[in-house]
C-alpha cells in the first residue's frame, strides 16, 4: 500500500509540475496558436486522468477498454483545437505584412475561461481517481443532486484535490514572480500555504488541531499584512485592491464553511470556497498584467471598497473565532451556544432564526478564542504604531493598553475566573476587574450592584484624574481595534463621509444627546430590572436572558462591531463621536470636571500655524481645537480621548497632555509643564508663563494673558 501510494504521490507531483508549467506558457500566449497549444495540452492531460476515473468507477477489463476509448476520443477532440488555432493563425497572418506584429487572441477572457475550467477538471478528476487509487472510493451517484453535491464535496476536499492544488499555487507563483510585485507575491504564497493547511484533507484530531490553529495564525498574519501594507503604501492598483477584497470574501465563506465542517461534519461550503478561490487566483496568475500599476488608487477615497474590507475581514474572524472555540473546548462550546429549535410557524422559526444569530453573533465576539485572535491581530497593528510613535507619554500609553486588553479580554475572563470561581456560570466574571466593567458578565444580583457601582465610581476618579483616556484609550478593549496603524488611518473617514461629518468637533449635535439619552436611560432600566429579578421581585428577561447581560450583548457584542465595519461611513471611534457607550459617557462626564486639558506651549504658534496637523490627526474628529489653542492656550472637550495623535502630529512640538500630575507638580512649585520640542517659528524668552514664554520670531509679542 505504501508503495502504492509513494507511485501516486509521484504521479501527482508530475501532474502539479506539469499544470504549473502550462499555466505559466497560459501566462505568456497572446497568439491564437499558442493559446490552442496550451488547451491542448491542458485537454491531454484531462483526457487522461479522465480515462483512468473511467477504469476506477469499477476497476476490470470493461472498464480499462472504455476508459481507453475515452481517453483516445477526448486527445482527439483537443486535437481539432490546436489545429483551429493554427488555421487561425495562419489565416491572419496571411493578411499581414511580413513586418507586423503576430495577431493577437481575440477572446482573451474565453481563453482564461476555458484555462480555468481545463484545470478545475483535472484536479476534480484527479482527486478523485487518486482517492480511489488510494482505496477511497468517493461515490457520485447522479441520481440525486444533493448526493452528487456531496460527492464533488468530498473529492474537493480530499487531500488529492487540497495538497495538489495547494502545490499547483506554489509552484505557479514561484514561476511567475518576476511579474509579480512583491505584496501580491506574499498574497499568492500564503494562499497556497493556507489551502495546505486545510483541517479536512485528513480529517484526524492530530491534523485537524494542527491546521485550526496553524491555518488561522497564517490567516490572520496574512490579514495583519494587508492592513499594514495599506497603511504604508495608501495607494494601490485597483485590480490588487479588488482581487484583495475577492479573497478576503472568499476566506469568510472559507473560515464558514470549515465551522460547519467541524461541527456539523458538513463539507460543502467549504469545498465551495476552494473551487471559487482557485477560480480567483488563477483568473489573476493567467493574466498577471491585469495589475496594471498606472491605475493605482488611494483606498482611503474608496469607502465602499474599505467597508468590504472590513465586513469580509470581519466575517472571517468571526467564524475563525467559533472555530478555534470549538477546538478549543470541544463540543462544549456549541452545546454551550443558547438556541431555539427552527420548529413550528413560520413566525417562531423566524424568531428562532434571529434568537439563535444573536447569541451565536454576541456569543462568538465574547469568546476567548475570537478575543485572542482579535488581540493578537489588531495588537499587532499598534505594536506597528507603538515604533513610530515619538512621544514617550503616549507610547506608554500604548503599551498600556496592550497589557490591559490581554489582561481583561483575555486572562482574567478565560483563565484567571475559571480558576478562582469553577461553579461561577459560564461567562461570568468578578465585576470589577471584567472588561465588561460589571455590566453584562452575569445579572446583577442586590449583593453585587454595590460592587458594579464602586467600579464606575472607580471608572470616574480615573477619568477625573486623567481624563477620558483612562478608560478610552487604555482600560477598554476598544481602543486596540481603532489605534492600530490602518484603521488609525481610516480617521481620514470621519472627515469625509458625509454621515460621519455630522459628528465632528466638540459640540454636543442633537443626533449624539439622543443616542446618549437612549443609551443611558436603557443602562438604568436594565440594571434595576435585573436587580428586581435577581431580588425575586420583578420576572423579567429579554431574548431569553437577563436585562443586563442582553444589553452588554447588544452594545459590545453584536453592535460595536457592527458600527465597527461600518467606519468608512460612521467614522473611527464612532462609539465616542455618536455616543452611543454608557461606559464612555460615564467616564466623560467626570473627565469633563477633571484635570484633563490639550494645552499649547506657545499660543502665538497656533495663531501662526497654517497646517493645523493637530484638527487633521484627531481620531475622534475634534476639528475645533486649534481655535482654542489660539484663543485660550488650551482645549477641553468630553469627546477627547486622549490618544495623543494630536501631539504627534504638531510639527511644532506645541502641545502636550495636561492631567492632575501637572496640577500638582504646578501646585508645589515643581516643573510647571512637559519641554516640548524645539519651536522653529518662535524665538524663546526667557520668563513667563506655559503660554507667553515663547513668541513668534521676528515679530512683536502678541501673547495675551496667560491661560488658566
Ligand atoms: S466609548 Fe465605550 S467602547 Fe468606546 S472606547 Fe470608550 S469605553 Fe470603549
Ligand atoms: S497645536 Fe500644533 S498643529 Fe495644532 S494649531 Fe497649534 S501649532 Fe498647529
Amino acid at each position: 500500500m505504501l508503495a502504492a501510494e509513494i507511485v501516486l504521490v509521484l504521479l501527482a507531483s508530475g501532474m502539479v509540475a506539469a499544470t504549473a508549467f502550462l499555466i505559466r506558457w497560459a501566462a505568456d500566449a497572446r497568439t491564437p496558436l499558442r493559446a490552442s497549444t496550451v488547451l491542448f495540452l491542458l485537454l491531454m492531460m484531462v483526457a487522461m486522468v479522465a480515462g483512468a476515473a473511467i477504469y476506477y468507477t469499477a476497476p476490470g477489463p470493461a472498464r480499462l477498454v472504455e476508459g481507453f476509448w475515452v481517453a483516445s476520443g477526448l486527445m482527439s477532440v483537443s486535437v481539432v483545437l490546436v489545429f483551429a488555432g493554427f488555421l487561425e493563425e495562419v489565416r491572419r497572418r496571411a493578411s499581414r505584412g511580413p513586418t507586423d506584429p503576430p495577431p493577437v487572441l481575440r477572446h482573451p477572457r474565453t481563453f482564461v475561461a476555458a484555462v480555468i475550467a481545463t484545470v478545475l477538471a483535472n484536479e476534480f478528476l484527479m482527486g478523485w481517481t487518486f482517492s480511489a487509487a488510494a482505496g477511497a472510493t468517493i461515490p457520485l451517484d447522479p441520481a440525486g443532486l444533493a448526493a452528487f453535491g456531496v460527492g464533488l464535496a468530498q473529492v474537493v476536499v480530499s487531500p488529492w484535490f487540497l495538497f495538489t492544488m495547494s502545490a499547483e499555487m506554489l509552484l505557479t507563483a514561484y514561476l511567475l514572480r518576476d511579474r509579480l510585485s512583491p505584496a501580491l507575491l506574499t498574497v499568492l504564497l500564503s494562499q497556497s500555504a493556507i489551502m495546505f493547511l486545510s483541517p479536512p484533507a485528513l480529517g484526524d484530531s492530530a491534523w485537524t488541531a494542527a491546521t485550526v490553529y496553524g491555518g488561522s495564525g497564517l490567516m490572520i498574519g496574512l490579514i495583519v499584512f494587508v492592513m499594514e501594507h495599506l497603511y504604508r503604501t495608501r495607494e494601490a492598483p485597483r485590480a490588487f485592491l479588488d482581487y484583495l477584497v475577492r479573497l478576503l470574501g472568499l476566506y469568510a465563506l472559507m473560515m464558514a464553511g470549515l465551522y460547519l465542517w467541524w461541527v456539523y461534519a458538513f463539507p460543502a461550503a467549504f469545498a465551495l470556497s476552494v473551487v471559487l478561490e482557485m477560480v480567483l487566483y488563477f483568473e489573476l496568475v493567467v493574466r498577471p498584467e491585469r495589475i496594471d500599476p498606472s491605475t493605482r488608487v488611494a483606498w482611503q477615497d474608496r469607502p465602499h471598497w474599505t467597508f468590504a474590507l472590513l465586513s469580509t475581514i470581519f466575517v472571517a474572524e468571526l467564524f475563525m473565532g467559533a472555530l478555534l472555540d470549538a477546538q478549543a473546548s470541544g463540543s462544549a462550546f456549541v452545546s454551550g451556544l443558547p438556541a431555539l429549535p427552527w420548529t413550528g410557524t413560520l413566525p417562531e422559526s423566524l424568531y428562532a432564526a434571529f434568537y439563535n444569530g444573536f447569541w451565536f453573533f454576541a456569543a462568538v465576539t465574547a469568546s476567548t478564542g475570537f478575543l485572542a485572535m482579535m488581540g493578537i491581530e489588531m495588537g499587532a497593528l499598534v505594536v506597528f504604531k507603538l515604533r513610530e510613535t515619538r512621544s514617550r507619554e503616549t507610547r506608554i500609553r500604548l503599551a498600556l493598553m496592550l497589557g490591559c486588553y490581554g489582561a481583561f479580554a483575555v486572562f482574567f475572563p478565560s483563565l484567571y475566573y475559571p480558576l478562582l470561581f469553577p461553579r461561577a456560570p459560564t461567562g461570568a466574571s468578578v465585576p470589577v476587574l471584567g472588561w465588561s466593567m460589571g455590566i453584562g458578565s452575569a445579572p446583577l444580583a442586590v449583593g453585587v450592584f454595590g460592587v458594579v457601582l464602586a467600579t464606575y465610581a472607580i471608572v470616574g476618579v480615573a477619568s477625573f484624574l486623567f481624563g477620558r483616556r483612562a478608560v478610552c484609550s487604555t482600560f477598554c478593549t476598544a481602543p486596540l481595534m481603532y489605534q492600530g496603524t490602518t484603521i488609525d488611518a481610516m480617521k481620514s473617514f470621519n472627515r469625509s463621509s458625509p454621515l460621519a461629518r455630522k459628528f465632528l468637533s466638540s459640540r454636543f449635535s442633537a443626533a449624539y444627546s439622543v443616542t446618549l439619552s437612549v443609551v443611558m436611560i436603557s443602562l438604568g432600566v436594565a440594571s434595576v430590572a435585573s436587580v428586581l429579578d435577581q431580588a425575586g421581585l420583578w420576572t423579567v428577561t429579554v431574548l431569553g436572558s437577563d436585562p443586563t447581560v442582553f444589553l452588554f450583548a447588544l452594545y459590545f457584542s453584536v453592535l460595536w462591531y457592527v458600527l465597527f465595519v461600518t467606519i468608512p461611513y460612521t467614522g473611527n471611534y464612532n462609539c465616542v463621536t455618536m455616543g452611543w457607550c454608557y461606559t464612555g459617557a460615564i467616564s466623560q462626564a467626570f473627565g469633563r470636571v477633571g484635570f484633563f486639558r490639550l494645552r499649547v506651549h506657545s499660543r502665538e504658534v497656533c495663531q501662526r500655524c497654517t497646517t493645523l496637523d493637530c484638527a487633521q490627526s484627531c481620531p475622534v474628529g475634534l476639528v475645533d481645537m486649534p481655535g482654542h489653542f489660539r484663543r485660550k492656550g488650551e482645549f477641553r472637550s468630553s469627546k477627547c480621548c486622549g490618544v495623543g495623535d494630536c501631539v504627534e502630529s504638531c510639527p511644532y512640538g506645541n502641545m502636550y497632555l495636561y492631567d492632575v500630575r501637572h496640577w500638582v507638580r504646578e501646585r508645589f512649585g515643581l516643573v510647571a509643564h512637559p519641554r516640548g520640542e524645539p519651536l522653529p517659528m518662535v524665538r524663546p524668552r526667557a520668563v513667563g508663563s506655559h503660554a507667553t514664554r515663547t513668541e513668534p520670531a521676528g515679530a512683536p509679542s502678541t501673547a495675551g494673558p496667560a491661560p488658566p
